[in-house]
């Protein structure tokens, strides 16, 4: 190969360039012997010392283009392009292989620095999946729970809403129901007493013996017999009561007798007749005289002493006294208070003719129980008033 496909004054150029390099290599090896770079300078030979492979190569490639091209003595572009090469290569030849080196390990690491860089995204990219996903799923997980948990809460919150408005319905329907059941137990309860009180009523000791029921015998079950002194008579179920009220009085100071007792139907229509007859000799009619006798002696049948259970409790001396006057003693003050203790009742009280039918009289005194007794004389009323009560009228 020759150089005389350059230009002479390339050839120059180069020469020179190559020259300098020399005298540089010259100057930095002083030891080495100058034969070397002599002759690198002298032969022409650019690559001829350099053992470059490579750049032998590029140079064969630029001077057979030439060849190829016919190119005659002009430099073109290519050719500076190489001359520069070859000024490049000879400045960096005296640092001999650290220098090559250094070039092709910048091409090297360019290469490995690309493929480090991909290798990094695509850790990077490995990591935030890894460190990413998990993150993203559990947030989604979070967001998904709170919706159910919000879904529950408002479903938990709906139910129960629900729950309270049944509870509220159940809640009036069980107090109706309360009301009606109080209602019912109530009536039952009114009836019951209705039923106890007319059975009550309907009891022995409950007997009017007044004109609307005129008694033409004995009182049904009556047993009646001898009291005290004096021949009297009464029902037998009311000796005890009367020991015990004779007992109290006496206690309290008053000596308390039975002047009256059991008048049976045919005695009391003895006693009338005889009152009608002393009226009708007084000149009135019979029956004028009868309606006069009824006013103070009662009409066969009606009489409460017919029962057996009314008697008269007068204290000793107080036998003949009137009625006005023995309601004055301290006695029948006693009586009136405390005979409904012992189960009696005064059976005809001032104030209570039109309903007794019959005249006060402070000593005529009536067995009804102790129950019965009282319940009247809390309520302040008569037999009549209380039977009526009793019926449920
Ligand atoms: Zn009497």
């Amino acid at each position: 190969m020759e150089f005389n496909y350059f230009t002479p004054k390339e050839q120059e150029e180069i020469a020179k360039k190559k020259h300098k390099n020399s005298h540089k290599s010259h100057d930095a090896y002083d030891d080495q012997e100058d034969s070397e770079d002599q002759n690198s300078s002298d032969s022409n030979d650019v690559y001829a010392s350099k053992g470059d492979l490579e750049s032998q190569e590029i140079y064969e490639n630029v001077v057979e283009s030439k060849e190829n091209d016919n190119y005659e003595g002009q430099i073109d572009e290519d050719n500076m392009e190489f001359i520069n090469i070859l000024d490049e290569l000879e400045e960096t030849d005296s640092d001999e292989d650290d220098n090559e080196e250094s070039v092709f390990s910048k091409i090297d690491c360019r290469g490995i620095s690309r493929k480090a860089v991909i290798v990094v995204i695509i850790i990077i990219a490995i990591i935030a999946a890894i460190v990413i996903m998990p993150m993203v799923i559990h947030q989604k997980y979070v967001w998904e729970r709170e919706a159910s948990s919000d879904a529950a809460v408002s479903n938990e919150s709906l139910e129960e809403s629900m729950r309270e408005t049944e509870s509220a319905a159940q809640a009036s329907k069980d107090a109706e129901e309360s009301i009606k059941a109080s209602e019912s137990k109530a009536e039952e309860a009114k009836q019951e007493t209705l039923h106890h009180n007319q059975e009550i009523s309907a009891s022995w000791d409950m007997i009017e013996a007044d004109m609307s029921s005129p008694m033409t015998g004995d009182l049904q079950g009556a047993d009646i017999v001898d009291y005290g002194t004096g021949k009297m008579q009464v029902d037998s179920r009311i000796t005890s009561a009367l020991d015990s009220i004779i007992s109290g009085a006496k206690d309290a100071g008053y000596n308390l007798k039975v002047t009256v007792g059991y008048r049976s139907y045919k005695d009391q229509k003895v006693l009338f007749d005889k009152k009608v007859s002393s009226l009708v000799a007084s000149g009135l009619s019979q029956d004028d005289a009868q309606k006069k006798a009824s006013e103070t002696v009662s009409e066969p049948g009606t009489s409460d002493h017919q029962t057996g259970l009314g008697v008269h409790l007068i204290s000793s001396g107080y036998e003949k006294a009137s009625a006005e006057k023995y309601a004055k003693t301290d006695c029948y003050k006693w009586l009136v208070q405390n005979a409904s203790k012992y189960g009696f009742i005064l059976r005809y009280p001032e104030g209570k003719e039109d309903i007794t039918g019959a005249a006060f009289e402070p000593w005529h005194f009536r067995y009804v129980g102790k129950e019965n007794a009282e319940a009247m004389d809390k309520q302040g009323l008569c037999l009549e008033e209380y039977i009526k009560e009793l019926k449920g009228n």
